[in-house]
């Protein structure tokens, strides 16, 4: 079974991919927590890439897949084989989000990515929502209103891409404390692993 957390930054996913797994374990199964961008040699490799580098979107829409290509053969479809839970900080619905927020077209990226995870889906992918404006306040974000907007757009995108899926992508409410998301994140999981 494979959980994905999504949503802007300072939603909170971290967090909460960190209790989710240690729920799960408690219910005794096997997990796997990966993240993205990283994950693997190769992955961490571009995250640092991206975080030092001015790259043009398509550069940077590579990588980012590039990053998901590697993570999928090397971990994500061996431990699912054997059975493990994977949970994931961020997967397919990010590049969809933020790239297509940049303005590269969403049939291309969702093609491409499709080609990347060899047609890989999550079982479960859980959209964290807040406000932009509440997801900054919470962390280390950069409060300037120029960010702010754009990180709007990007969670317009995810709303919209989790509507367009509603089989399997569902909005969290982001609000509140880390304890009660984590309740909501546990019943969404609960009845999605007994379905
Ligand atoms: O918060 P996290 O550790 O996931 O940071 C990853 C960074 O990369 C975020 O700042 C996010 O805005 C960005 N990102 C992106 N496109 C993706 C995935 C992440 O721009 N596909
Ligand atoms: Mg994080």
């Amino acid at each position: 079974f494979f959980i994905v957390l999504e949503g802007i930054d300072g939603v909170g996913k971290t967090t909460q991919a960190r209790i989710l797994a240690q729920k799960l374990r408690e219910q005794g199964r096997e997990v796997v927590e990966v993240r993205e961008p990283g994950g693997t040699r190769l992955g961490e490799a571009i995250r640092e890439l991206l975080q030092k580098e001015e790259l043009a979107p398509w550069a940077e829409a590579c990588l980012f897949l590039a990053s998901r290509a590697q993570l999928v053969e090397e971990v994500i479809k061996p431990a699912l084989a054997k059975g493990k839970v994977v949970v994931g900080d961020r997967f397919s619905l990010s590049t969809l989000a933020y790239q297509g927020a940049l303005g590269l077209e969403p049939d291309k990226l969702a093609q491409l990515n499709s080609w990347v995870t060899g047609g890989l889906e999550p079982d479960l992918t859980l959209v964290i929502d807040l406000k932009a404006e509440e997801a900054l306040a919470r962390g280390k974000g950069d409060l300037r209103e120029e960010i702010r907007q754009k990180l709007e757009i990007v969670r317009e995108r995810y709303l919209n891409l989790a509507k367009e899926r509603a089989a399997k992508v569902l909005v969290v409410d982001g609000q509140g404390s880390v304890e009660e998301v984590s309740r909501r994140i546990w019943a969404l999981v609960e009845e999605a692993l007994a379905r």
